[in-house]
């Protein structure tokens, strides 16, 4: 199923209707295969010339996520950042608390585990995100020179 029919799927179930400026956002959101934050997404808008508000783009990520299209993940600092679910082969992500960067790791044992925590709750996964904080290799060859 394209992102398009799922999330105009998941608005039709809920009530919203299918807006213009959702389905730039939802392109716009697609055309990228990095992490990235709501103002960022707004920026990458306004250049396109898309007339899409800041407020709609928050408003817009938020349906994403609730509709399991894209992924919310909040930094060390407070922000968030984002990426697309959908044609992207799952991974988790360790996550620096100094410097924001993200590194995205798959690890099948981690996987399994889940599953079977899911199992023995008699509980159905829709998804899940996984994410560890710390300080990164740099940072602390930074911190200890
Ligand atoms: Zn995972
Ligand atoms: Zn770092
Ligand atoms: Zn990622």
């Amino acid at each position: 199923m394209s992102e398009e029919t799922k999330f105009f799927e998941y608005l039709r179930r809920t009530g919203l209707k299918i807006t213009r400026e959702r389905k730039e956002i939802l392109r716009e959101v697609f055309t990228s295969h990095r992490h990235f934050d709501a103002d960022e997404l707004f920026l990458r808008l306004k250049g396109r010339g898309a007339g899409v508000s800041r407020a709609t783009v928050y408003r817009t990520l938020a349906l994403l996520v609730r509709s399991h299209l894209v992924r919310k993940m909040e930094l060390g600092d407070g922000r968030a950042t984002y990426e697309h679910v959908l044609g992207h082969p799952h991974h988790d992500h360790l996550i620096c608390i100094q410097c924001n960067r993200i590194l995205e790791f798959h690890h099948p044992e981690i996987e399994e585990l889940q599953q079977k925590v899911c199992e023995e709750f008699d509980f159905k996964m829709k998804s899940h995100s996984q994410q560890i904080y710390g300080v990164c290799k740099e940072c602390r060859k930074k911190q200890s020179s």
